[in-house]
């Protein structure tokens, strides 16, 4: 067994995707092998693992698109060397509404691709017209590039007969699908180790600061102490509080949000179904004396009111696989990391009446979902215009890499990348002065991202 080391070169606080990714990318880009990554915990068991684990590179700006692109170019590559370890598939996103032609959706696809738009985005507006590809095959390799915008009724229930009959507009995110997180970061924990970094279970509870930093860390025997040069704050949840350990305040929130996962056993979604989405809000329908229920609850009242879009779902564990997931990030609501969740017991019940909506076949497990059902969530950390915070922090030799909000496996890579490079003072692309809080400064960016928010409903 490695001897805990008592100084570094790096100490990462945070094991989740993102740390692992800073680490994976300091050794493999970088060349720097004496790297701690700290965490109370086990490694990728925190938010990690609770990720719906989709990728795609549809954004409104085109800074988000370039940055998920190169993303989505790094995890090629590793499924690539790795003979496809991190099972990533490619059956696109489909985005549905119930408007026959959404101009704003169509603007925010043309201005996320840029000078590309036009050579990426393919319109069909007839059964006949074009050539629609559906997404038979989960192979990434062989999906195409662009999106597929299907504004032609008949043409969307040829190819989703699932949904519903007024859906419509279809826009098919083709460079888009899902990969195994927990893959992803064994497989670059195994980079880590074979390069001397150690991961090392301890929880941070103080950081000083003098010609280096010195780390408090709890572990199972006792206190320790650790030296480091250069600090990465990658604490997913608890981002803001290792920032208030180097005396730094960080402009981000933590918002819980849910999953349920169950055994498909009607078959109410087709097994190559791309991950669906409803764009448009809805008012669920409730009896009076539900809708009496919940007015008295406290959480109950939101659900009353019109409901955001963003209603997703997808086939789980591939083509062989009979479970399907369901998510509404609708809540609004920060809360704390450090208290319970606030895991509400209402949510399988309202995701599937919104599901169901776009699916009616969903109906049929409403009030009897299958035994064994799972119900599950997380944190979303995020800035107000829900962009991720990448680079320097103000205190020299300290980094950070986090509000990953609900893109952050998506994204470990690029973010991992970008960090590293950080680090190591090596050239960025040009966006990634965007990520970092220098942004703050930049009145005209920020302008533009008011009114242009990222969209945080996913
Ligand atoms: C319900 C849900 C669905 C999602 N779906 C998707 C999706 O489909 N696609 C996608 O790209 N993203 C998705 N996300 C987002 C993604 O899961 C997160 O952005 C990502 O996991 C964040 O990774 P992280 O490493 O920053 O955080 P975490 O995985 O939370 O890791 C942070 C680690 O830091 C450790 N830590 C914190 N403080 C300390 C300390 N003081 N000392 C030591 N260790 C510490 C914690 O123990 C933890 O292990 C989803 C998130 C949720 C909640």
């Amino acid at each position: 067994m490695t001897r805990p080391a008592d100084s570094t070169d790096v100490a990462i606080i945070g094991a989740g995707n993102i740390g692992i990714a800073v680490a994976y990318y300091l050794v493999v880009n970088h060349g720097v092998k004496r790297i701690v990554l700290l965490d109370s915990g086990d490694p990728m068991a925190l938010t990690s693992a609770q990720s719906g684990e989709n990728y795609r590179n549809w954004w409104p700006h085109p800074f988000m698109t370039a940055f998920t692109d190169y993303a989505i170019n790094l995890l090629e590559d590793i499924a690539r060397a790795s003979g496809n370890r991190i099972h990533m598939t490619r059956r696109g996103y489909a985005l549905a509404t119930r408007r026959s032609t959404p101009e704003d959706l169509l603007a925010d696809l043309h201005r996320g691709y840029g000078v590309r738009a036009t050579s990426l985005i393919r319109t069909h507006e007839s059964s006949g017209a074009g050539r629609y590809r559906p997404a038979t095959s989960s192979d990434w390799k062989a999906a195409p590039d662009g999106v597929d915008v299907l504004l032609d009724r008949a043409l969307i229930q040829e190819h989703f007969p699932g949904l519903a009959p007024d859906i419509g507009a279809i826009l098919h995110v083709r460079r888009a699908g899902n990969i195994s997180a927990q893959q992803l970061g064994q497989f670059m924990l195994e980079s880590i180790r074979a390069a001397g970094g150690q991961v090392r279970r301890a929880r941070v509870t103080a950081i000083d600061r003098d010609a280096a930093f010195t780390l408090t860390v709890r572990e199972k025997d006792g206190t320790a102490s650790l030296r480091a040069d250069r600090v990465v704050n990658a604490a997913g949840p608890f981002f803001t509080e290792v920032a208030a350990m180097l005396g730094e305040t960080l402009p981000v929130s933590c918002i819980y949000q849910q999953k349920i996962a169950f055994e498909d056993r009607a078959r109410a979604i087709p097994r190559t179904l791309p991950f669906t989405i409803d764009l448009d809000g809805q008012m669920l329908l409730w009896t009076d004396e539900e809708r009496a229920l919940l007015s008295s609850e406290a959480e109950g009242s939101i659900l009353l009111e019109t409901m955001p879009g963003g209603i997703h779902q997808r086939p789980e564990a591939g083509d062989e696989g009979s479970w399907i997931t369901l998510g509404w990030a609708y809540n609004a609501t920060a809360s704390d990391p450090a208290s319970e969740p606030p895991i509400d017991p209402n949510f399988p019940d309202v995701v599937l009446r919104g599901a169901s909506r776009l699916n009616p076949a969903l109906q049929t497990y409403l009030g009897r979902l299958p035994r064994g059902a799972r119900h599950y969530g997380g944190y979303y950390a995020m800035t107000p215009e829900n962009w991720p915070l990448i680079g320097p922090m103000h205190t020299p030799g300290a980094f950070m890499a986090g509000a990953l909000s609900g893109f952050g496996i998506m994204s470990a890579t690029a973010t991992g990348a970008l960090c590293a490079a950080w680090i190591a003072g090596a050239a960025q692309p040009d966006y990634a002065p965007a990520f970092t809080l220098g942004r703050y400064n930049d009145q005209a960016l920020m302008a533009e991202l008011k009114e242009n928010a990222t969209k945080s409903i996913l």
